[in-house]
């Protein structure tokens, strides 16, 4: 399916390899650089889906999410984070933190598109799924 994604990463090469294999299967893309940049276009353009690097200038995808889900507006996109999981306890401090999945850098070209295919449908499977029965 195809998606409006925003890609917020301040690495200029991940963010363009990023855009590249993702804009080749027909998405629609928007950058930013960093959680603050990534948190206005959020605001502006309300994507279909997030891909937030962790570790950035100004503002680092812990405070994008925590900002994302108090915002009403914005609170229901999903948003994968890109890790290079460079500590330990990253990856259940990721799923904590809110994030509704996560990828690990190096980002894998030949991988990546159908990654977030997957992604994308997990999500929207769960944003249509009906409250479970009491
Ligand atoms: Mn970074």
């Amino acid at each position: 399916m195809k998606a409006r994604i925003l890609l917020i990463e301040d690495n200029a090469a991940n963010l363009e390899l990023a855009r590249y294999l993702l804009a080749a299967v027909g998405h629609e893309i928007l950058l930013a650089a960093n959680g603050a940049q990534g948190l206005d276009v959020a605001r502006a353009e309300q994507p279909d889906l997030i891909v937030s690097d962790l570790q950035m200038p100004v503002m680092d995808g812990y405070e994008l999410i925590a900002e994302l889900k108090r915002d009403p507006a914005c609170s229901t996109i999903p948003v994968i984070a890109l890790t290079a999981f460079s500590m330990p306890g990253d990856e259940s401090r990721v799923m904590q933190a809110g994030f509704d999945g996560y990828l690990s850098k190096p980002i894998e070209p030949e991988q990546f598109s159908a990654q977030i295919a997957d992604l994308l449908l997990s999500n929207r499977r769960a944003a249509q799924s009906p409250p479970a029965s009491a």
